[in-house]
């Protein structure tokens, strides 16, 4: 079974009664719950739990990790972020949501500023799918339409993804590459824009959908680990 940890910052909640309306579970409690129901083996970490609920137990025994924050990126200790960076390069797959884009361990693995552009006025989004044969668009139509969300705009200071799987559209006129993968060392990164807190965004099926594709794609493969460093020949020299 595969082991996911679904790591949310958690504090929106707590401060603003419009997201705990939204989310009265959390956003990792609505994430963890549709997981589960996929089939996962699921966790949730938050940050105000010793080592942000990221024990080195817990990252060992974590094949996918989803990652959502906003307002407390400086919270997240380099310690814990160190961690979570080298899980990654050994194989366990990253899930980054909407607002992680700022997150230490997203700017960490992408080593740029991932800025962009943003505006919250509750515009519609229509996400397009341009990677139709890519395993995270199973089972989609061309497109996700989300009635209301922030927008997010190009430039998004990202390096160019291994694979673009998704381009959003808004109402206003941006466009924004919403759908992003990334191999990093032995592991796979899947950065997904929707989310904004105060949008019941995954409550949405589609959006669901995407998640727990990714979550399938991102899984680490059953392989033994590269070896590195000096080497005797296979063959006689
Ligand atoms: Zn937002």
């Amino acid at each position: 079974m595969v082991n996911v940890t679904v790591w949310n910052e958690n504090r929106h909640e707590k401060s603003n009664p419009a997201v705990s309306e939204v989310y009265p579970l959390g956003i990792h409690g609505t994430i963890s719950e549709f997981l589960s129901k996929a089939g996962f083996a699921v966790k949730t970490a938050t940050l105000d739990e010793p080592e942000h609920g990221l024990t080195e137990e817990i990252l060992n025994n974590t094949d996918v990790l989803i990652w959502w924050g906003h307002m407390a990126h400086d919270e997240v200790r380099d310690s814990i972020v160190g961690k979570v960076k080298q899980r990654v390069l050994d194989g366990m797959g990253l899930i980054v949501l909407h607002s992680g884009h700022f997150s230490k361990i997203f700017k960490a693995l992408m080593g740029t500023s991932c800025d962009l552009k943003w505006r919250e006025a509750g515009e519609k989004e229509r996400i397009w799918v341009v990677n139709p044969s890519h395993p995270i668009t199973d089972g989609l139509p061309e497109y996700i339409e989300l009635a209301n969300e922030e927008m997010y705009g190009e430039h998004f200071d990202i390096p160019a993804p291994d694979e673009l799987v998704f381009v959003s559209w808004f109402q206003g006129g941006e466009v924004f590459r919403s759908g992003c993968t990334y191999r990093r060392g032995n592991g796979k990164v899947f950065y997904f824009r929707p989310g904004h807190e105060t949008y019941p965004t995954y409550h949405n099926e589609q959006i669901q959908q995407v998640i727990i594709n990714a979550v399938k794609w991102a899984t680490p493969v059953k392989r033994s680990r590269p070896v590195y460093g000096n080497s005797k020949p296979l063959e006689e020299l």
